[in-house]
């Protein structure tokens, strides 16, 4: 049969009042009605999706009449049928209150998506009486098909034969008594074509054994009196379950439908406990049958035709408690709260226990960021941190901080690094040719090197510093691939060349002749001008070199930290996307305010308020004349400590006035030129620092340092705050399970105090 076949059916039985119902015998023989009593209160607040409670399951094959005998108990019109009419488990619970009503809900499958949650957790149908319900049924059954996806004739688009969802009927009224049952799929052994998978198969089974395996279920194990009962697959399920037989209850359904006198006899043997198979023993019971239907009996009359069936032979010899629903109504509330009793301590140290897990798995996630505010406290956290760490870069104090036990992330060592190193570059290999070293004569040593290092003025640092410098190439290039961001910006592809040129000389002649005027005595200032622009051709790339270095250094620094400070890298991925562009071009203003020095120091036309420069031009002009004189001067044999030489006064008019105007222009080009490039250069090298570095990367209001900030946070509007600091749906769903989790099981320990 058909669902739509068997939902038609239903229509036609009789509807029955609540109060004409069968009425369990008082609840005076449950061993603790107080214990049940909250177990079904526990129910109410649903915590049984946490914590199993004690319930009846009943389980069988396919048309053992499980739904029949569950309606026989409840009251409730199960879905009957001989075919696939239970795709999903159905929970009848029943609820002691004031109002008598049926709720019936759906209880989506945990594995369900939060979307589909919402879904089945929206369908809600209330009915006054289970007249009510009869009548709606066949609608309620098929918009709950609808809900749940099955696929049926009514619902063509559905997807599924089976669904996890459960369905749940409460039944509440003032008489209503502490029973909860479910009725699950059938197991069936065969796949038929068409309907059932063998996927499906291992679904149902699966179902089945979730509900069984729990030692707070009983088993009501349902078998059709008239097959050979050994034959059903649900005994061996149930005894690989609960071996002990403690919580398995035969029922032997169709006692009417037996004919052959030695199988009735095969039926009472195991009623009677004569062929003990199960512990708890066997219970026969007549539901309504496939020709009841037609009758319009309503649950007394059916009551009514079982004990008419039970006073004739053989049954009516068999033992009373074990025949019939009433009996075995009994015995189930008997039986519930054995198990009950027995699962109470439990149940308390299981929810106490789940709590902590709850606990736990939610202080795991941090603290919730669904809200604006929640959000932008949460990284307003992580940027003061940043912040912190900052200043404790900047000032050195590296012992604040475990992220600084990566050297590359002591930022300020590494940056006055690579200034120092940037100096001494500039001061000895900055220049394009060297400068003269002129004789002065106050050594005796005539083979002195022609050429002036006098710009090394601190030898102390060896070639060994520079050979450091130079082996961070490889670096470069790791460092290239690892921030290819950084690419357009940083240029430490084209090293500098540093050699510098010794020809000096020929270059300021070749200078002074291409540009010479009809100056007399003198030179163009334009000769100082672009020989000033050929001494420091090399500023540009070596500035832009250094200046390359100091970014990588910045990068590293402040994504080392954002990936220390930030929980999850998920976080530090949206961070570090949404703050890039604004760091790019906070390099990139260092650069250029680096390029415009070199520009303005070498496209300047010289000049100088710095009395260095005349001091120094006083110096080389000074050391000319001693050169010049050099020759003739002679020892002063009067005075022999310190050493004096002297020279005739006429000799030194001569030795001055001996030079062609050229040479005296050329050699003026040269000392002008020394004096002032050495006061340009350290102008230019002091403020790189000041300006490019200092300022624009290290402390100034700009830099990329200040820009992750709690002001930036503040700054950030909703999308991008959620962009960044929202959780992701799966986290969102999980602490809104957890939270829910929680207050339940906090609920329930309340409840079993
Ligand atoms: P399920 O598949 O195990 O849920 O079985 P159902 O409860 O749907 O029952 C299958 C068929 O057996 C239905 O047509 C029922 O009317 C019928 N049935 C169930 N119990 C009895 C019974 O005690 N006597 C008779 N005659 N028929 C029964
Ligand atoms: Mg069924």
């Amino acid at each position: 049969m058909t669902l739509s076949r068997f939902l038609s059916k239903t229509t036609t039985i009789t509807p029955v009042t609540m109060g004409s119902e069968y009425k369990p015998p008082a609840s005076g023989i449950l061993t603790s009605p107080d214990r049940l009593r909250k177990i079904d209160q526990l129910r109410e607040k649903n915590i049984d999706v946490i914590l199993p409670l004690p319930t009846l399951v009943a389980v069988g094959d396919q048309s053992s009449g499980k739904s029949s005998l569950l309606e026989s108990v409840t009251g409730i019109p199960f879905p009957r049928g001989q075919e696939l009419c239970t795709r999903y488990a159905t929970q009848i619970t029943h609820r002691r209150d004031p109002d008598v009503q049926i709720i019936i809900t759906i209880i989506p499958a945990p594995q369900s998506t939060e979307t589909e949650k919402a879904s089945l957790r929206s369908y809600r149908k209330e009915l006054s009486s289970t007249n009510e319900l009869r009548d709606q049924f066949v609608k309620i059954l098929d918009e709950v098909n609808v809900y749940m996806k099955i696929k049926t004739d009514k619902n063509p688009e559905g997807e599924k034969t089976f669904s996890r969802d459960i369905l749940k009927i409460e039944k509440c009224g003032p008489t209503e008594d502490y029973l909860t049952v479910i009725d699950v799929p059938g197991i069936f052994r065969l796949t038929s074509k068409g309907q059932t998978t063998e996927g499906d198969r291992h679904l149902v089974r699966d179902m089945v054994t979730g509900f069984i395996k729990d030692k707070r279920t009983i088993i009501l194990a349902v078998l059709p009196a008239n097959v050979d009962v050994m034959t059903q697959e649900i005994l061996a399920l149930a005894e690989q379950y609960d071996p002990d037989g403690e919580r398995t209850l035969g029922v032997l359904t169709k006692p009417d439908l037996v004919i052959e006198r030695s199988a009735k006899e095969a039926v009472c043997n195991l009623v009677a406990g004569r062929k003990k198979a199960l512990n708890l023993g066997y219970y026969l019971v007549k539901n309504r049958g496939g020709d009841d239907d037609d009758d319009s009996d309503d649950d007394s009359g059916l009551r009514q035709k079982e004990k008419d069936l039970f006073q004739q032979n053989p049954w009516c010899n068999l033992p009373q408690e074990r025949v019939g629903v009433g009996a075995l109504r009994e015995r189930l509330q008997d039986l519930l709260g054995e198990i009950t009793d027995k699962a109470y301590p439990e149940l308390r140290s299981e929810a106490r226990k789940k709590l902590t897990e709850a606990r736990d798995q939610q202080d795991a996630l941090g603290p919730p960021r669904q809200t604006e505010r929640e959000q932008q406290q949460y990284l307003a956290q992580i940027a003061a941190k940043f912040q912190r760490i900052v200043r404790a870069a900047l000032e050195a104090n590296y012992s604040t901080h475990s992220v600084f036990d990566e050297h590359s992330v002591r930022l300020i060592t590494k940056v006055v690094g690579i200034i120092d190193t940037f100096n001494n570059r500039m001061r000895r290999k900055g220049h394009t040719y060297s400068f003269v070293k002129v004789e002065t004569g106050d050594s005796d040593d005539d083979s002195a090197s022609k050429v002036d290092d006098s710009e090394q003025e601190d030898d102390s640092d060896s070639e060994d510093e520079y050979e450091a410098a130079q082996s961070n190439d490889a670096h470069y290039t790791i460092v290239g691939e690892l921030f290819p961001e950084l690419e357009s910006i940083i240029n430490i592809v084209e090293q500098p060349e540093f050699a510098v040129k010794d020809d000096n000389r020929d270059w300021i002649r070749s200078m002074y002749l291409k540009s010479r005027g009809i100056e007399l005595g003198t030179f163009s200032p334009i000769v100082l001008a672009s020989a000033f622009r050929d001494q420091t051709t090399k500023w540009g790339p070596m500035t832009e070199y250094y200046i390359s270095d100091i970014i990588i250094g910045i990068h590293t620094f402040i994504l080392s930290v954002l990936k220390t400070i930030c929980a999850d890298g998920k976080l530090f991925e949206a961070i570090k996307s949404i703050i890039m562009d604004d760091l790019l071009a906070r390099y990139v203003n260092s650069m250029n305010y680096a390029k415009f020095l070199v520009q303005v120091e070498r496209e300047k036309k010289p000049y100088t308020v710095n009395h260095y420069f005349s001091s120094n031009l006083q110096k080389s002009r000074g050391d000319r004349v001693s050169e010049a004189l050099k020759g003739k001067r002679h020892y002063d044999n009067r005075c022999h400590s310190p050493a004096t030489y002297l020279v005739k006064f006429d000799q030194i008019k001569s030795a001055i006035t001996n030079k062609s105007n050229q040479d005296h222009a050329q050699e003026d080009i040269h000392d002008i030129l020394k004096s002032y490039y050495k006061v340009s250069r350290k102008r230019f090298v002091d403020n790189i620092w000041l300006y490019a570095v200092d300022h624009h990367l290290l402390s100034g209001p700009n830099s990329p340092l200040t820009l992750f900030s709690e002001q930036w946070v503040l700054g950030l509007d909703e999308d991008s705050l959620n962009a960044i600091a929202g959780e992701s749906r799966s986290t969102r769903d999980k602490r809104k399970e957890l939270t829910k989790k929680i207050a339940d099981l906090e609920e329930a320990l309340r409840i079993l105090k």
